[in-house]
């Protein structure tokens, strides 16, 4: 093998900062076909682009079933099972109601109670029709809207190494806007480990509350402090509790999974982040493979037993 050189390239995209870190023989040619990759996939999943394959799904909701891809299908079908399950706080059909508060953007505002409601019988994801043959969606409908936002981040990350894998990279590590994911040894480090820093709700972007050890898997984290609308004293966050349609009320502050895959940190933050902190810690200890950390309100932290902090 030549040698490998490492570099790094930064992307604004996806409402957020991607930053992709390679070693490879000809890192400049890697990053420049993740890039080509990154444009493929948020044309794919993005719910605020109107011509989105995702958005072709929505736009045709209560008239017709769409062919997609088969990627997003995959996504769909996931996101379906695991927005479907009990006491969970996903549900990809949120789409009306998160489009109605628009937090992160400039128009956002606080609908009324009535407004919600009248949404909330819209986003029932057990009316999301697929077809596994024919990999067709069907919203069945009018005003029916799939939004992969909880979701997306993930699975393109997990793509991404996969490419990196693919194409014989040494190593790698995909920063999705805090969706971080690595493969291969860091090239830092004489353990070959990866160290990431996690960020203190409270403090600034730099501040870390803790540092976790990666090897070959994600760190995904979903917090109250990212996106979110002030109105007077009130603030409104982006997670959304699909039951009332208002973001989610707990003493959670931020929630985060360590797993294999990054997709599955998303499903796993999204999932639980509604409960209480006791309550996130002990449905991550009952589930295989995954390991997180809770930050509460109060400053409190809080992790499952197989947390490799440091
Ligand atoms: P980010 O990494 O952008 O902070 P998250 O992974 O935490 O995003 O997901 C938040 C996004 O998911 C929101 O911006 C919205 O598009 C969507 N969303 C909000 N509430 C829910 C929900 N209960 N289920 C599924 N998706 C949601
Ligand atoms: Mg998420």
């Amino acid at each position: 093998m030549n040698q490998v050189i490492e570099e790094t390239k930064i992307w604004q995209m996806m409402g957020t900062t991607i930053t992709l870190q390679v070693g490879h023989e000809e890192p400049s040619r890697l990053l420049a076909e993740l890039g080509e990759w990154l444009h493929v996939y948020e044309h794919r999943f993005s719910a605020h682009d109107a011509t989105s394959e995702l958005m072709a799904i929505n736009q045709a909701a209560g008239r017709q079933a769409v062919i997609v891809h088969p990627e997003l299908f995959e996504l769909i079908k996931l996101g379906k099972a695991h927005s479907c399950a009990r006491n969970s706080y996903l549900n990809i059909a949120i789409g009306p109601v998160v489009q109605k508060w628009h937090i992160g953007f400039e128009d956002a505002l606080v609908p009324t109670k009535a407004e919600i409601t009248e949404l909330l019988p819209l986003t029932d994801p057990h009316q999301i029709q697929l077809d596994e043959k024919m990999k067709t969606v069907f919203l069945t409908k009018p005003g029916m809207m799939i939004d992969l936002g909880a979701l997306a981040k993930g699975y393109i990350a997990d793509k991404l190494i996969t490419h990196c894998r693919e194409r014989n990279a040494a190593f790698a590590l995909v920063n999705l806007g805090g969706n971080i994911v690595v493969f291969g040894e860091s090239p830092r480090r004489s353990d070959g480990a990866w160290r990431i820093g996690l960020r203190n709700p409270k403090g600034s972007r730099e501040e870390s509350l803790a540092v976790v050890k990666l090897s070959n898997q994600s760190l995904v984290t979903s917090g109250i402090y990212e996106r979110y609308l002030q109105n007077g004293s009130s603030v409104y966050h982006h997670i959304i509790d699909p039951k009332t349609g208002f973001p989610v009320k707990n003493d959670v502050a931020s929630l985060t999974i360590l797993s294999d895959s990054s997709v599955d940190g998303e499903i796993w933050t999204t999932r639980l982040f509604g409960a209480s902190s006791l309550e996130v810690l002990k449905a991550l200890e009952e589930q295989p493979g995954i390991e997180g950390a809770v930050v509460t309100k109060e400053n409190q932290f809080l992790y499952t037993k197989g947390f490799e902090k440091i």
